[in-house]
């Protein structure tokens, strides 16, 4: 530790870079080939509706088999990907695999509609509604099934071509959700201009509801988020719900649909395929 070696915290902090810059490299390079040695998978994790407690839709959550470190989290490479550009070729893929596994649900009798994530990069990429055009295309699924999911932030970000993008997809009938809602920077004005079809209420914010006595103020936050997804006229998701007593009080704020560790953690689609009754190919 630096301490122990007696040097300063400059000379600590300067070798946490250098490595840190070693590790980002290595995975870059790594990263580039993930799509073409098919290392990529999704994941999916139920989203429930919180009145009947039927699965609605599910999240696609995408997973990389790294060939000495196991199965990483986007958390571990998204942000490299994004600053190397290789975020285009992951979101083809994500895009395209999403869509292809809501078919084969969709022909199999499991009418469920699939949400993927996507990266603000995505939106400022001019080519972004062909690349999903394209998915749509090619397997056949149904796009008004097909949600995608952005943050905030992303709006805010990429105002000019943002708008563009979304109301084109928009006009295809695939569905825009705000995820991680109420960590970002966006106004009741941001949502109206935008045509969002879904907010997805943090986890953080669920969290804190938690507790046997709900600290009121905690609750009458989540309360507001859900009366401005009503007044907007849009339905609402609460993410990370892991207790009955978060599922009950958001039941009881009128909050439309759930999804968390409560109901599935995310899982390969074999099992989500056991989940919803339908045949695996
Ligand atoms: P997110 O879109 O907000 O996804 C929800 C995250 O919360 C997932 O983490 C999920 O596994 C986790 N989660 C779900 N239920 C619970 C719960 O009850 N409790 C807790 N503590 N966590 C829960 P994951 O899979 O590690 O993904 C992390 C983030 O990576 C995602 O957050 C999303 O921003 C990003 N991501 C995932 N897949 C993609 C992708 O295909 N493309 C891009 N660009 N980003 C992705
Ligand atoms: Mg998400
Ligand atoms: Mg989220
Ligand atoms: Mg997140």
């Amino acid at each position: 530790h630096a301490k122990k070696s007696g040097r300063n915290t400059y000379a600590f902090y300067d070798d946490a870079l250098t490595i840190n810059a070693n590790h980002k490299l290595r995975l870059a390079v790594e990263l580039r080939q993930c799509v073409q040695n098919n290392e990529l998978a999704l994941y999916y994790q139920p989203q429930v509706d919180l009145v009947t407690g039927q699965i609605i839709g599910v999240e696609a959550l995408l997973r990389w088999h790294h060939p000495e470190r196991g199965l990483l989290s986007p958390i571990h490479f998204i942000e490299v990907a994004e600053e190397r550009s290789i975020i285009h070729d992951i979101t083809r893929w994500v895009v395209e695999t999403g869509c292809q596994q809501l078919k084969a649900w969709h022909d199999a009798g499991a009418p469920i509609s699939m949400a993927v994530n996507i990266s603000p990069r995505n939106l400022a990429d001019v080519t972004f509604v062909q690349v999903v055009a394209e998915a749509l295309d090619k397997t056949g699924a149904d796009p008004r099934f097909l949600e995608l999911e952005i943050t905030e932030n992303t709006l805010i970000e990429n105002q000019a071509n943002a708008l563009r993008v979304l109301e084109q997809l928009r006009e295809k009938g695939v569905g825009i959700a705000i995820d991680d809602f109420g960590t970002g920077y966006s106004s009741m004005a941001y949502l109206k201009r935008y045509p969002i079809s879904k907010l997805k209420i943090d986890r953080h914010f669920i969290k804190d509801i938690q507790s046997q006595s709900p600290d009121e103020e905690e609750v009458a936050i989540v309360s507001a988020m859900i009366a401005m997804a009503d007044s907007l006229g849009i339905g609402v998701v609460a993410e990370g719900i892991e207790t009955l007593h978060q599922q009950a009080i958001l039941h009881e704020l009128g909050c439309t649909f759930g999804q968390g560790y409560l109901y599935r953690r995310p899982a390969p689609a074999a099992d989500i395929g056991e989940l919803l009754g339908v045949e695996n190919d």
